[in-house]
This record gives structure tokens, C-alpha cells and sequence, in this order.
């Protein structure tokens, strides 16, 4: 590889909006770069637009209007000076065309080249990229398929149940389980019609359903001298609708061992796409640990904050350094683990409507602050949760020394932060942070389907949940009569519930989740 010319970064344009463009700019702060915000007619008052040095309109609201409009933003930046391009996530970010058209027009795009992109963002031509490099993947058809006869045969020898999948895919959509060979010709039409208006290419194949898989990713980082480095993984398989909602690194599953074989699996993938920049591998893992490829994402992703945690690097610095043309300033063996890190989504939606978004005005807005608490948003009281563009509030973030402290400590933050006017996934987070299963690391990518039932956020209880509930709301009856101010014991339990019990005590008739304050003693330390 030709070491590339450095070219300094000094004014860096951002093609996108909300929290991913705030993060950006605070370390181009840090790094003496000045920043160009773009912002809709819908964002015009936001957080965003206002922190840049710069700022421009750059159409009414809707994204295609606005955010998506990369020939008018190239143009923005070559008049007003720019020497780069982050593109963040989503919007412009995996799209080679406009990865090329900015390296055509004399900038620099932090991020991978074009030729990776294509490479890697149809996931077909993703499988037939890797296909030399030994790496495990969950087993489906090679091409695409159009034939229903011919794809039932491929489905059979497969197994059902078999998932067909856009291959130009993304954000969990265009996805659909069939059981049997039977619904398959009915489903094939469906998978095809819809991958066609959500991605505009109606291409869709087949893969092995894996039964209760954990989402696990590992994050890299390469520079334009062929080095690429693997910063360890995130576990992501608290998912909804496929799409993911609570983080953690690393995760509560990996041995050494797999997390080593896992990151130099990793890194052979984006070898095989000539990569550089930030970028991460997806896999889907067993519950022997073994692990398979599902794609590789070619840009920062929305939970990069628990990468930073644990490695205490920043994501965005490297990603600016590598894209000047520098090499990377780390080597692997400089990479470790420190604590443990987790992220919750902050969504306007409502759980217990199938997390169906939600909008309207942010009549309050108090972040949670503290030690080991980070929070990544775009939002400010009073204002209004905009239609137009996804549903994420903020992402709250913490860091600890280990899980168990982690979690306490995600428990304690959502319990601080203060928003009203818009359901949240607020209450999720407590729930899912109190919830057995989590808390013992034994969970998989059906968390939600397994878990929330009807109007409840709470698991069903069992008969033994059951007695223990009924021995504890005793007791606690008992503490009260017995402490004259009547006031709640905090930190005390009875000592017949076992200690990893779960948090639904009360006959697990489920709670009001429309606040966030629980009893004291059932935020208390013994589960
Ligand atoms: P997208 O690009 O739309 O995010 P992915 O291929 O990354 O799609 O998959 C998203 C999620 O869908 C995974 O994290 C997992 O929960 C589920 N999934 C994808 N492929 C499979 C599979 N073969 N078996 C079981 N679950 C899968």
C-alpha cells in the first residue's frame, strides 16, 4: 500500500443532525478544527446547529429534502472552504456515490473509501467478499433468488425456519421468518415488495434462522498504511424489531479466547474490503460461542460511546487522524479492557405499544449527571420531538469498574433523568437493568418477545416468584408496622429471597412504568 499525502483537517463539514453531529463537533473542538453544522428548516433552533462555529439551512424537513441532498452539501462545502466531510451514521454515511462524488470534488470524507462501501454494504456481495478469508457464516443462499421452487429446495436444504433477507438491507428492516415451505412462495412475494420501496432493489436470499442468537460486534479502526486494529466487542442483542436497544462492552458471554479469535476474524474481513477508517463486524453467536458473520457496518455506529469507555479512546479523534492520511498512533497490544460499559437508547416511544414512536413537546428535560454517566443527545427542554427523522432521544451511557457496578449505576442514572411530555425507553432500561435474565448474562436477541407480555413490563412470575413475592410484601408489611415513622427500609430484605431474585415482587401484577420511581427496596443492592 502507497502511504498516503497527509492533508490537515482544519474545517470539517457535518452531514447530519442531532446527537451524532454534537459529538462530532465537541472533539473537532478539542482538535482546533472548525465546524460547519447543516441543519433542515425543522432543526433550525436545534442543540446542533447552534454549538457549530457555522451553520447552514439546507432545505425544509423531510431528510430526502434536506440531510440527503449530498450533491447541494458538497457544493455547501466547497463554498464555504471545507477540507472534509463526516457523515456520521445513517443518512449519507454508507452510500458510495456520495463517497465518491466528495473524493472527486477535492475533500475529504472521514470515512471509508467508496469501493469498501460497495463492498461491504450489500450483504451478498459482503458474503462473497469474505468468502476466502475463513470466516464462519450462517448458512444461505448464495445469490439472490427469484424462483419460489427453486428457493424452497435451497430453504429445505437450509432447514427451517429460514429468514429472507434484503440484501441491500439495513436497520433491521426487510426481514421476514418463514416456518415452512408452505408460507414460503406468499412471504417471498412480501420480502420482495418491500425490500424494493425501503432500498429500492428488490434483491432478497436466504439464511439459516439461528434459534435465540446473542448480537455480538466488534468494533476496528484502520489507517491508510494497512493497519487495522480490533477494539474489542459489543454485546447488542437486547433488540426490538430487530433494531437494537441496549449496549454493553464487553459482553457478559465472551471468553478471552473467542473475543480474540472473534477480533482477528474481524479484522480479516476488513482486510478482504481494503478497509480503513472506523468501521465494525457483526456476528451472531451461538450458545457454544461459536460465531458467524452477519455484515460489516462502514461507519461510526450509534454505540460507539461503550467502545470509548472501556478502551478510553475517542472514536472520532481516530477517525479524523486516520482520514488525514496519519497511521494509527495505537498498536493491538497497546489495546485493554478497562470496566464495563452500557448504553440504553433513549427512544421517544412507548414499550408497552410495541415501542411504537411517539412525538410531541419536551415540557421537561433533566439529564441524569454524576460519576461514570455520559449522555449523548440533541435535544433541550421545551422543545419539540421532530416527525421527520428517527426516534432517538439521547443515548445514556455508563462506565464502571465492573457489570454488576455498571448496572447499578444505568439504574440509578435512569432513575434521574427527567423526561416528560413524550413516552420514553426510560422505563425499559430499568426494566430490562433489573431483570434476571440480564443481570445474569444468560439472554438472547428474543429478550423482548420473551420477556413483555401485554401491558406489563414484567415477565409473568413463576409459582416460586409467586411465594417470594408473597413473603416479601409480608415482610415489608411487618418492617412498616414495626418502624413507628411508617417510612420505607431502604437496603434491607428478607432474608428467604434469594439474592438474584427478580424485581417483580408484588404478585408480578407489573408496574406502573409511566414514572420512574419505584420503592426504595426494590432498587436496593440484594438482586
Ligand atoms: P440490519 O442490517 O438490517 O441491521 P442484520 O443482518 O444486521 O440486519 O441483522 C439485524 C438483527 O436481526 C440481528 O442482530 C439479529 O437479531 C437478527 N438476525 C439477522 N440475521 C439472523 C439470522 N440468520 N438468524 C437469527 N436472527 C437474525
Amino acid at each position: 500500500m502507497n502511504s498516503p499525502p497527509i492533508r490537515p483537517i482544519r474545517r470539517l463539514l457535518i452531514a447530519n443532525r442531532g446527537e451524532i453531529a454534537l459529538r462530532i463537533m465537541r472533539t473537532c473542538r478539542e482538535m482546533g478544527i472548525v465546524t460547519l453544522a447543516v441543519y433542515s428548516e425543522a432543526d433550525r433552533l436545534s442543540p446542533h446547529a447552534l454549538f457549530a462555529d457555522e451553520a447552514y439551512c439546507v432545505g425544509p424537513p423531510p431528510s430526502r429534502n434536506s440531510y440527503l441532498r449530498g450533491d447541494y452539501l458538497i457544493e455547501l462545502a466547497i463554498r464555504h472552504k471545507v477540507d472534509a466531510i463526516h457523515p456520521g451514521y445513517g443518512f449519507l454515511s454508507e452510500r458510495p456515490e456520495f463517497a465518491r462524488a466528495v473524493e472527486e470534488a477535492g475533500l475529504i470524507l472521514v470515512g471509508p473509501s467508496a469501493r469498501s462501501m460497495e463492498l461491504m454494504g450489500n450483504k451478498l456481495a459482503a458474503r462473497h467478499t469474505v468468502a476466502d478469508f475463513q470466516i464462519p457464516m450462517v448458512p444461505g443462499s448464495p445469490r439472490a433468488i427469484n424462483d419460489p421452487i427453486q428457493a424452497i429446495e435451497i430453504a429445505k436444504e437450509i432447514g427451517f425456519p429460514v429468514l429472507l433477507k434484503a440484501a441491500a438491507g439495513g436497520g433491521g428492516k426487510g426481514m421476514r421468518v418463514v416456518e415452512s415451505a408452505n408460507e414460503f412462495a406468499e412471504q417471498l412475494e412480501r420480502a420482495h415488495s418491500e425490500a424494493l420501496s425501503a432500498f429500492g432493489d428488490d434483491a432478497v436470499f436466504v439464511e439459516k434462522y439461528l434459534a435465540a442468537p446473542r448480537h455480538i460486534e466488534i468494533q476496528l479502526i484502520g489507517d491508510q498504511h494497512g493497519n487495522i486494529l480490533y477494539l474489542f466487542e459489543r454485546e447488542c442483542s437486547i433488540q426490538r424489531r430487530h433494531q437494537k436497544l441496549v449496549e454493553e462492552a464487553p459482553s457478559s458471554c465472551l471468553t478471552p479466547e473467542v473475543r480474540r479469535t472473534m477480533g482477528e476474524a474481524a479484522v480479516r474481513v476488513a482486510k478482504a474490503c481494503g478497509y480503513y477508517n472506523a468501521g465494525t463486524v457483526e456476528f451472531l453467536v451461538d450458545e457454544k460461542l461459536n460465531f458467524y458473520f452477519l455484515e460489516m457496518n462502514t461507519r461510526l455506529q450509534v454505540e460507539h460511546p461503550v467502545t470509548e469507555m472501556i478502551t478510553g479512546l475517542d472514536l472520532v479523534r481516530l477517525q479524523i487522524h486516520v482520514a488525514e492520511g496519519h497511521p494509527l498512533p495505537i498498536k493491538q497490544e497497546d489495546l485493554q479492557i478497562n470496566g464495563h460499559a452500557i448504553e440504553l437508547r433513549v427512544c421517544a416511544e412507548d414499550p408497552l405499544q410495541q415501542f411504537l414512536p411517539d412525538t410531541g413537546t419536551l415540557d421537561r428535560y433533566r439529564r441524569p449527571q454524576g460519576p461514570g454517566v455520559r449522555v449523548d443527545d440533541g435535544f433541550r427542554e421545551g422543545m419539540e420531538v421532530p416527525v421527520h427523522y428517527d426516534s432517538m432521544l439521547s443515548k445514556l451511557v455508563v462506565h464502571a469498574s465492573n457489570r454488576e457496578e455498571a448496572i447499578e449505576r444505568m439504574i440509578r442514572a435512569v432513575q434521574e433523568y427527567e423526561i416528560k411530555g413524550v413516552s420514553t425507553t426510560l422505563p425499559f432500561g430499568l426494566f430490562v437493568m433489573r431483570h434476571p435474565a440480564f443481570r445474569s448474562g444468560q439472554f438472547d436477541t428474543g429478550f423482548i418477545t420473551k420477556y413483555i407480555h401485554g401491558k406489563t413490563l414484567y415477565p409473568q412470575p413463576s409459582k416460586e416468584q409467586l411465594r417470594v413475592a408473597a413473603l416479601t410484601a409480608a415482610w415489608h408489611q411487618e418492617q412498616q408496622q414495626t418502624d413507628p415513622s411508617g417510612r420505607q427500609l431502604v437496603g434491607q430484605q428478607p432474608t428467604s429471597e434469594p439474592s438474584n431474585n427478580a424485581l417483580h415482587t408484588q404478585a408480578g401484577n407489573g408496574t406502573d412504568i409511566s414514572s420512574n420511581g419505584f420503592t426504595p427496596w426494590r432498587i436496593n443492592r440484594g438482586f
